[in-house]
């Protein structure tokens, strides 16, 4: 397997048409780890229809009914997007996002790649869980692809990249995974309410504001564990 730590992860697909056509512009790319996010059809006969020579990549799908289950151990996640939000993210093109996902997976990360509904993408809370956004550049009357086109541009690029050598990053430390960040997230909220300094009746933007500050530092494991006890000292001095 090429790409053993890389997961396509695809939130609330409509059509199961698209599952077997995502799996299949997967496997002709040599990425085979599809997740499946509450899927509104499947198991179902037009997933393996349109999967043609890659059903197991169907049939091996895991099912999951949340991202932050499709995502938990991940230490980098990639949101596709076909349009900007409010808030911007920091962005990768889709050859940047391939270089960074061989760069990162090579070191023994585990790395997911979402993909939105087909009527109404990722939300802002999905979004808000990844370190980059990639948008695929198209034309300015229509700028969203059908969902296993959009998997099939951005596997092409992960692919090209490792053809092309990219080159292998390597830090001292893990970073943390998802899980670890929802976890800090969860304690920084409750000590900035704690200490008052956040009103979660009016919570405004702070919360995206400093999810969007750590993700673009992407903190390792022993940084969290440094920060958790920095919030456990605070959170003590109430007693
Ligand atoms: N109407 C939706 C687009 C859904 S297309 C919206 O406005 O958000 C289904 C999915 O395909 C998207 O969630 C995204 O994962 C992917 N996709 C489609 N077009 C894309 C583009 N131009 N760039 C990146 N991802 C795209």
């Amino acid at each position: 397997m090429i790409f053993p730590n890389v997961r396509i992860v695809l939130v609330e697909t409509s059509h199961p048409g698209n599952i077997g056509a995502s799996a299949r512009a997967m496997k002709n790319m040599a990425i085979t780890n599809l997740v499946l996010v509450s899927p509104q059809r499947f198991p179902d006969e037009q997933a393996l229809f349109r999967a043609v020579s890659a059903l197991d990549v169907v049939n091996e799908a895991k099912v999951v009914d949340s991202v932050e289950e499709a995502i938990v151990d991940c230490q980098l996640v990639i949101g596709t997007s076909a349009r900007g939000r409010r808030i911007p993210w920091p962005m990768l093109d889709p050859k940047g996002c391939g270089e960074k996902v061989v760069a990162e997976s090579g070191e023994g990360h585990e790395v997911a790649i979402l993909f939105g509904r087909e009527d109404r993408g990722l939300s802002n809370q999905e979004l808000q869980q990844c370190h980059f956004h990639v948008n695929i550049p198209t034309g300015e009357a229509y700028s969203s692809l059908n969902l296993a086109m959009a998997v099939q541009v951005i596997c092409y690029e992960v692919l090209q990249a490792k053809l092309a050598g990219a080159p292998e990053q390597s830090w001292d430390m893990d970073y943390a995974s998802s899980a670890d960040m929802e976890r800090l997230y969860e304690h920084l909220e409750e000590t900035l309410i704690q200490v008052g300094f956040h009103d979660p009746d009016n919570p405004r933007q702070l919360m995206t504001r400093l999810r969007r500050l750590f993700n673009r530092i992407r903190p390792d494991q022993m940084e969290i564990s440094i920060l958790r006890g920095i919030l456990s000292s605070i959170n003590r001095l109430d007693n």
